[in-house]
């Protein structure tokens, strides 16, 4: 416990330090986007880890950005692999920003830049808490292992063969995802998972151009065609019809449903109370309810364990000003379907074609545009204990745990090739604005969130 002390004492007294090289990498542009800066950014933290006495080294991938490696040996063999990433999202749109968005402006206790939560702020954090580490210690106890992606904000293209065929190299016990969030009730967020995803165009056909629409008695509308082929795929009752589209889905743990209690804060709340609240948050978006009404554990529970099949855009005909009477010759509409454990986007995909086909909509095109699987760690597994116990000591409160999450992202390899158990924490807050105009972090999270580092590869060596 006496070095716990010194490493926090430690982390206090260079703050500066550390808030100043947070500064230095947020002020990088590395738009994967747009490809701006990427080589500078991967190389900035190649040395921002060797400066922290980290053995560093820049890796190709096939054809995109490369991903920076670094590794630490430790008393024992039993490793743990951050993986993170420095690409960030098109800052757009600027004229939002109260100050530009590579500035790295600290204001009211928060420092503002594009990627200062997502992701550069937890990749920061956590090199610096084993750079404390390897100062006041000769040695680390366990091994610690950096995986720092340049593409995740392009949807990771290289990242599943990267970590196939590097696996010898990336082999780990116990893996941290990128990042996590303050909640508003103060306690931190942790999660165990992802949900997959299945996007897809499909593209109804008619005539080989558009028609004048007094044709409408004898030529077939393909927008009527994707409306009818799209009724047959989820009804009124929000039920996907595709056969077996459920067969995969895994009901909640009843240890995954106290977690889900806990969430909510289920247990200080009546069902009246926890209605209203609902439907008030419903009320701010404009709504009347959730969807079928749902509120309180029931809510959540759908949140996390039920997939979706959602529309995000329709497009067919002419949508200008005023009318213009036309009978189109295309209609396109995007799909995506969010997957839950153990849910098989290839399969589902593979469903989704044999369903439209038996409907008597074989002529319906279905696009895959991209697909990524489901992921989530049993919340049972030591490693999800100290990850607990490491917030419970640094934030002296335990954390809010959710067993997945509304979001997808490129989880899967990590399981598939290295068979690593997941958990993810990190230095953003509610208010952080991913993706968003004025990305921000708390500097008093960014302090806590070294910490937590610290702390975390402690308790992991405990770990029996
Ligand atoms: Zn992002």
């Amino acid at each position: 416990m006496s070095t716990q002390k010194a490493e926090a004492k430690f982390i206090d007294d260079n703050f500066e330090t550390f808030v100043l090289q947070l500064q230095e990498a947020v002020r990088k542009p590395s738009i994967a986007a747009q490809n701006v800066g990427m080589n500078e950014a991967a190389q900035h933290f190649k040395r921002l880890m060797e400066t922290h006495g980290i053995s560093a080294r820049l890796i190709p991938t096939r054809g995109g950005y490369p991903c920076v490696y670094g590794e630490v040996k430790g008393e024992s063999d039993r490793t743990v692999l951050f993986y993170n990433h420095y690409d960030v999202q098109p800052p757009d749109p600027l004229d939002e920003w109260e100050s530009g968005p590579f500035s790295g402006d600290i204001r009211d206790g928060k420092i503002y830049a594009r990627g200062v939560s997502d992701n550069k702020g937890n990749a920061c954090a956590r090199i610096q808490a084993v750079g404390t580490m390897l100062k006041l210690r000769k040695q680390l106890p366990i091994t610690v292992k950096f995986l720092i992606e340049g593409e995740e904000e392009i949807g990771s293209p290289h990242l599943g063969e990267f970590i196939r065929d590097n696996a010898g190299l990336l082999e780990a016990d116990y893996g941290v995802w990128e990042s996590g969030y303050m909640n508003p009730s103060g306690r931190p967020g942790m999660y165990l998972g992802v949900k997959g995803m299945l996007y897809v165009e499909l593209i109804a056909r008619g005539a080989s151009r558009d028609m004048h629409s007094g044709s409408a008695t004898t030529i077939p509308n393909p927008a009527w065609r994707l409306v009818w082929a799209l009724s047959a795929i989820k009804d009124e009752n929000e039920q996907i019809l595709i056969p077996g589209f459920y067969d995969d889905v895994l009901s909640p743990t009843d240890k995954e449903m106290e977690l889900l209690r806990d969430a909510i804060g289920d247990k200080q709340m009546n069902d009246s109370e926890a209605h209203n609240i609902a439907r008030e948050n419903a009320r701010a978006l404009g709504l009347k309810s959730y969807l079928l009404d749902l509120y309180g554990l029931d809510l959540r529970k759908r949140s996390l364990f039920s997939p979706t099949a959602n529309i995000c855009g329709f497009s067919a005909g002419y949508l200008g000003k005023g009318q213009k009477t036309v009978l189109p010759a295309r209609a396109l509409v995007k799909m995506d379907f969010r997957l839950v454990p153990d849910q098989d986007p290839e399969d589902i995909l593979s469903k989704l074609r044999n369903h439209l086909d038996s409907q008597g909509f074989g002529d319906i095109e279905v696009r895959l545009i991209s697909l990524d699987y489901p992921v989530k760690t049993p919340a049972d597994l030591p490693v999800v204990d100290a990850a607990t116990e490491a917030v419970i000591s640094v934030y002296g409160r335990p954390p809010v745990i959710s067993p997945t999450q509304g979001g997808s992202g490129p989880m899967y390899p990590f399981k598939k090739y290295l068979g690593l158990p997941m958990v993810s924490f990190g230095v953003g807050y509610w208010g952080s604005s991913n993706h968003g105009p004025n990305e921000n972090i708390r500097l008093e999270d960014y302090r806590a969130g070294i910490k937590m580092a610290v702390e975390f590869i402690d308790k992991l060596a405990e770990t029996g």
